[in-house]
Order: structure tokens, then sequence, then C-alpha cells
């Protein structure tokens, strides 16, 4: 008898526990909020409202790490910081590199090595593969709940599709270039034969010359872009000067690496983001 309430007590005690989960960049929170539901107890470790690649970690991020079942980074790119945490604090076993199980490539300003364009999760295709992996990872560590896992990985990837489909309208442009921030959009333009230009380089904190200025303003005028790009979360002062001196406009076009606070608050998610992406892209090149 007292064997069979203990048994019970573990059955109730594992369903009941939450799988706590602890992601860095916002589109790796939301899937697993999407996928995860109410049976995962989630942690974001870059600050909703911050730019993802200016990031340092507290001592606080370590005590929540120690006490998470899993770790998901996006990459060691993305992530500079986080191969010496894991090391010191044993991490391996509970860490998952996002950046193994999508379609990754590699950028220009990385000449050799390993280093790749990390902004993989602007391709749908890779987004989806996301989602599969966190089913993935999910069902091994909590089985009793797999149905559920898979239901919503199966949701989730319905609706991307969906979104994916409207993307296809791109393909169809009348002017196919834009004119960004940082160079964030590669793979996203890959996806719809897209070409992109960008004021700084991979990460929003690379300053461009007078040069690279003055040559972006003449861009701008001969490829008649009528419209240059800013971010929500990085210094929008050049991009406003190169509209203004190439008598464009400027308009805010999200890389989704990270959300607001208020977004937050307001459940807005990936898609959402994604949606008024396709509206603003869509004015800028001339769609139909
Ligand atoms: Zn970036």
């Amino acid at each position: 008898m007292k064997k069979l309430l203990l048994l019970l007590l573990l059955l109730v005690s594992s369903v009941y526990a939450k799988v706590i989960i602890t992601t860095t960049i916002y589109p790796l929170y939301d899937v697993v909020q999407d996928v995860g539901g109410d049976n995962v107890e989630l942690n974001n470790l870059i600050p909703f409202g911050t730019e993802p690649h200016a990031f340092e970690p507290t001592p606080q991020n370590i005590v929540t790490l120690l006490k998470s079942d899993l770790f998901i980074i996006s990459s060691p790119v993305m992530e500079p910081w986080a191969d010496k945490i894991i090391k010191a604090n044993h991490l391996e076993k509970i860490t998952t590199d996002m950046s193994k199980y999508v379609r990754i490539k590699k950028h220009k300003s990385f000449k050799e090595g390993k280093a790749f364009d990390p902004h993989y999760w602007l391709s749908f295709n890779n987004y989806i593969r996301m989602v599969k992996e966190i089913e993935a990872l999910l069902v091994a560590k909590d089985a009793i709940n797999s149905k559920t896992y898979k239901k919503n990985a199966k949701n989730y990837i319905e609706k991307i599709k969906t979104l994916q489909d409207k993307y296809e309208t791109l393909k169809s442009c009348k002017n196919k270039r834009v004119i960004v921030n940082h160079d964030a959009f590669g793979y996203l333009s890959d996806d719809y034969g897209i070409k992109q230009y960008s004021i700084s380089g991979m990460s929003p904190d690379e300053q461009p010359s007078a040069k690279q200025i003055a040559q972006l303003i003449d861009i701008v005028k001969k490829e008649n872009i009528h419209t240059v790009f800013f971010e929500e979360f990085a210094n929008d002062k050049l991009s406003k000067t190169i509209a203004k001196e190439a008598g464009a406009k400027s308009e805010e076009l999200s890389p989704a690496g990270n959300i607001s606070k208020q977004a937050h608050r307001k459940n807005v998610k990936f898609l959402d983001i994604m949606r008024k992406n396709l509206v603003k892209l869509k004015k800028a090149m001339d769609c139909q």
C-alpha cells in the first residue's frame, strides 16, 4: 500500500511539475511559449526592451540557469558570452545550441572561422525547424505531456505556414531593394530575392564611416529606394539622416530579436511582428 501511494505521489508530481526553461533571444522564448504552454516555466535571459547584441549576463542570470532544466541559446555568434558561463557552471548537459538545427549562412564580414550570420530566425523555414527542435526537446524531457507538445507544435507550424504563404507576394515586388539599420535581414532577403543594404554591420553598434554614409545616400537615390528602415532598440539617428539627405521616408522594421516590455505585456508574438513587417516591406518595395 505504501509503495503504491508513493508511486501515485511520484506520478502526480511529475504530471504537475513544470519544465523550467531559460532562453536567450526573443524568438526562442516565443517558440517555447507556444510549444510548451502551461507545462513550462519560462525564463527570458536577455531583458525585453534591450538590444540583444549588446547583452552582458549578470550573476542573477547564473542563479536562474542553475535552476533550469533546459537552457536554449541561439548561437555562439549571437551570444558570445554563453560558452564561458556554460563551462564554468557545468551546464553542457542542459544546453541546446539552436543554430545546429537550422540552416545557417555565411556572412561577408566573417572571412574565416566558424562564424556565420546569426539572424537565422528571419527565415520561416528556420522558424519551423526551431519549433520542431523545441518540440523534440520537450518530448524528451517531459514524455508524459508529449501529446500536448506535439499538438502545440503542429498548430504553431500551421500558423507560421499561413504567414509564410503571404510573404510569397514579396517575390513579385517592383523594387526589390531595401536599406535597413543593421545586417539582420540576410535570411529573409535570400528567401524572397531581395537586395539588402545596411547602415551598420552584423551588429547595430558597428558604426559606418563618413564615406560609407555618403555611399548609402547615393544608393538610396540611384536605386529609387523611398524608405529607409530603422529599428526600435538601436539608435535611429543615422537612418533618419540618410533618409533626409536622400529625400526618402524613414520607417521602423523589426528584426524581431527582441520586443519591448510593453509589447510583451500585450502578448505580442513573433508572427504579429512579422505581419507588421510584411505590410512595411510591401510598401517600401512597391508591391501590388
Ligand atoms: Zn542583429
